[in-house]
């Protein structure tokens, strides 16, 4: 593999999904784009190579966030079937980032209280504030996934879903939330190799679900699920981009490349100081 210089090439625009129908099987779960190692074996460097960039924008965003309520933020939202590796990628990539500028938040299944509310109503209480770097591991999309797989609410509620959540994502984009949205594209068989390397070793067994093999036995549904999201609510403001996730370095490399793109773009300037800089200096000097 060639070796990229580290401003040549976007990730996002390789991974981006292109307007118009898609389907899941369009994408291989097996790839690595435009990654610019060599592979497995040089993956922490590529990491590390990202880690101070990353360190320093996040710094930036936290900064500019500090005094100004309109300040920008991002909302890194990551999606995916059982195995795919959400929990690695906060681990991994988000792991890079200093814990204090991370707002994370995991979507189960609802509680009572929030279930009487509207399905958007604990993402909004949820979202990150200025400065902040919002995670949502599972998101809004679980109201068009899982809830249309296992028809919890009436079907032709989806389409109309769709349409609702593209104005809530466009509300996001004025309000200045960057929202990156990531479907972690993990094999049927890959799967299978990770769910039963969870039963192998009596270490991971704390990690396998039995409800995770019924969820399995919906595969079809979910890439019908899965494909439908990724061709109605892929919008200019709010893109999905397909992560491939049978290689779990390339994608936490690949989802921590994302961010840096996307913080880089937002051209974050250090805020000025609200003081004047010399009579403080002096002022500590003589302290
Ligand atoms: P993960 O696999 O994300 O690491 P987990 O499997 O450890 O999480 P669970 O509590 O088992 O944790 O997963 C969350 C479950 O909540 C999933 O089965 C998901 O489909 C379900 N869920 C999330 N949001 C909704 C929703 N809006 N309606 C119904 N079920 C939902």
């Amino acid at each position: 593999m060639a070796k990229k210089n580290k401003d040549d090439y976007s990730i996002a625009d390789a991974l981006r999904v292109p307007s118009g129908p898609v389907r899941v099987e369009d994408f291989d779960p097996d790839s690595a784009p435009d990654y610019p190692g060599e592979g497995k074996a040089d993956a922490p460097a590529q990491m590390a190579d990202l880690a101070p960039e990353l360190s320093d924008l996040q710094e930036r965003l936290y900064a500019a966030g500090r005094d100004n309520p309109r300040s920008r933020r991002l909302l890194l939202l990551l999606q995916g079937l059982d195995t795919s590796g959400k929990g690695g990628v906060i681990r991994h990539a988000v792991g890079m980032v200093d814990p204090q500028g991370i707002d994370l938040t995991a979507f189960k299944v609802p509680t009572a209280e929030e279930r009487s509310h509207h399905y958007l109503w604990r993402i909004r209480r949820a979202l990150p504030g200025p400065g902040m770097i919002g995670i949502f591991d599972r998101s809004h999309y679980e109201d068009v996934l899982v809830v249309r797989v296992d028809e919890l609410a009436p079907l032709d509620e989806i389409p109309k879903r769709f349409d609702e959540i593209n104005r809530f994502e466009a509300e996001l984009a004025d309000q200045g939330v960057t929202l990156i949205k990531c479907f972690l594209n993990v094999s049927r068989d890959e799967q299978k190799d990770r769910l039963l390397e969870r039963l192998e070793n009596p270490e991971k067994h704390w990690k396998y679900n039995p409800g995770d093999v019924d969820v399995r036995k919906k595969w079809s549904a979910y890439m019908d699920a899965y494909s439908d999201v990724l061709t109605h609510c892929n919008t200019e403001h709010a893109p999905w981009f397909v992560i491939p996730a049978d290689k779990k370095w390339y994608r936490n490399w690949a989802v921590a490349r994302l961010m840096v793109e996307h913080l880089r773009a937002m051209d974050l300037q250090w805020p000025e100081a609200d003081f004047d800089v010399d009579t403080e200096i002096a002022r500590v000097q003589t302290s």
